[in-house]
């Protein structure tokens, strides 16, 4: 295992779930999403299983078309300016029908 990772699908849902079963308190609150600080998480794994929109990854496992977000999880505990200006950015490119947060009322719909 390797460090955990929240990727797009928090961007906009903050749900904290995961924030509540970290045994060590190292998911952080962003304006628009939450990081884990990679220096503090311990690789239980407890978080991933918590998250109502799947955004959580084991970082050898996040998906291709999420890869960057491994680096901006890091990015956001030395630069946080920087980093969430960038993922403002790609949740301003997100196509608005198919937000995080829209999947997810869609799937609490259906
Ligand atoms: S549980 Fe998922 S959506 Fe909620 S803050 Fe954690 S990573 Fe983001
Ligand atoms: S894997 Fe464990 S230590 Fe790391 S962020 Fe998730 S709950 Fe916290």
């Amino acid at each position: 295992m390797a460090v955990f990772v929240i990727a797009e699908p928090c961007v906009a849902v903050k749900d904290a779930a995961c924030v509540e079963v970290c045994p060590v308190d190292c998911i952080y609150e962003g304006a628009d999403k939450y990081y884990i600080n990679p220096d503090e998480c311990i690789e239980c794994g407890a978080c991933e299983p918590e998250c109502p929109v799947d955004a959580i990854f084991d970082a050898d496992s996040v998906p291709a078309e999420w890869a960057q977000f491994t680096g901006i999880e890091r990015a956001f505990f030395s630069d946080k300016e920087a980093t969430e200006a960038q993922v403002k950015a790609i949740m301003d490119s997100l196509d608005p029908t198919n937000r995080p947060n829209d999947r997810r009322r869609s799937d609490v719909h259906h």
